[in-house]
């Protein structure tokens, strides 16, 4: 089965993680700081903290900004559970708003109408790897008091208008799981644009343990002493994985290369064949494409996705609208609640796309594809 994404991993990262486990440190070392610094740079942020999974980091993300009981975030339903689930986590209660039927990313204008005194965080995802309307979004959230959390699980090495994603939200979230843009086996960053709270996301990361000198409640206790003066959790990524995670950003960018090539292929190779739609782009935006999101119209997804799948090509569908999972269903979020994500997803199929892909895969895709919507 083909898959629909996959690792790009070669001797060069197997060789730094080699390195990482012949040395002294297998947590918190030297690749740790390393891996921050080149996320930093490669984000356009002001820092970045590393932790052990995309989810973690929408957890660290919202407990920074100090998220709970009567507050609320304005989010996609486009998206993986986690976007919403980490807030909700933390008492906090999410507002659903739908998203623009060209790219899928969250509507400013919906997220506008969803906006109340209680907003604490508007959270867009950068759906497929197309960056949200930042610009748009940050002015609604500053304009409420509210701060811009941008879900870029997909999107690393993309751009807005020339400017990095990292750079374009108050806080800004990455997954390395596998199928990702780059990966650490499980990983994930949280990078920012305002030092304080990118501070307090560190803090979260580690268990909120506060050793700076001029921080300490009881500074005089003695060298050894740390206090805590928030709870937080260990979501520590070690630095056997920093490592692989620094080799592997030396190559984001032809990742991101291969990625707009196999992506061009299926534009070219899709476009005149009814019943489809293909992925929108706006002008601006440079995204590393994570996804193929294809929209498959007149109701015939599910008999192309069976008809791929019987043919060994391991197609996907992302994402069901979070709020019909149960966990939200059962807290009375009622379907219809965003009509043009609920559209997009009875429509959307992802076709595999990874680097390592061939040319030769994507046209047998593409002509499984043909053949069976000329049948
Ligand atoms: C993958 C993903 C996550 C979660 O990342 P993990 O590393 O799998 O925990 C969060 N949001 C989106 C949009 C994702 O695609």
């Amino acid at each position: 089965m083909l898959p629909y994404g996959r690792q790009s991993v070669d001797e060069s990262d197997i060789e730094a993680v080699a390195q990482v486990l012949r040395g002294d440190w297998l947590t918190t070392g030297p690749a740790v700081a390393q891996f921050e610094q080149d996320l930093t740079k490669v984000a356009g942020a002001v820092d970045a903290v590393s932790v052990t999974s995309g989810t973690a980091a929408l957890h660290v993300a919202y407990a920074a900004l100090g998220l709970g009981r009567g507050d609320e975030v304005v989010t996609t339903p486009l998206t993986f559970v986690a976007t919403a689930s980490c807030a909700a986590i933390l008492g906090a209660r999410v507002v659903f708003a739908d998203v623009s039927e060209d790219t899928g990313n969250l509507d400013p204008e919906a997220a506008a109408a969803a906006v109340t005194p209680r907003t604490r965080a508007i959270t867009g995802v950068d759906y497929a790897g197309h960056p949200i309307d930042a610009p748009a979004l940050l002015d609604l959230a500053h304009r409420h008091d509210a701060v811009l959390v941008e879900d870029a699980a997909h999107s690393i090495g993309g751009s807005l208008d020339g400017r990095p994603v990292g750079s374009l939200a108050d806080l800004t979230t990455f997954s390395f799981f596998p199928t990702k843009n780059l990966t650490t086996a499980e990983g994930g960053a949280v990078v920012g644009t305002d030092p304080e709270l990118v501070a307090r996301a560190r803090t979260f990361r580690t268990i909120g343990l506060v050793r700076d000198p001029d921080k300490l409640r009881y500074p005089d206790e003695g060298p050894w002493h740390q206090e805590v003066h928030e709870f937080g959790l260990n979501y520590r990524l070690p630095d056997l994985l920093c490592a692989l995670g620094s080799s592997q950003l030396q190559r984001l960018e032809r990742f991101k290369a291969r990625r707009d090539e196999i992506t061009a292929r299926y534009n070219a190779g899709l476009a005149d064949v009814e019943g489809l739609r293909l992925p929108g782009r706006r002008e601006g935006a440079d995204p590393t494409w994570h996804l193929y999101p294809l929209r498959v119209l007149e109701g015939r997804r599910r008999a192309l996705f069976d008809h791929l799948r019987a043919a060994g090509i391991g197609v996907q569908v992302n994402y069901i609208p979070v709020y019909w999972h149960p966990v939200f269903e059962d807290l009375g979020y009622q379907r219809g609640m965003c009509p043009v994500a609920e559209e997009y997803y009875s429509q959307e199929i992802s076709l595999p796309l990874f680097p390592d892909l061939t040319d030769g895969d994507v046209d047998r895709v593409v002509d499984t594809i043909r053949q069976f919507l000329r049948a």
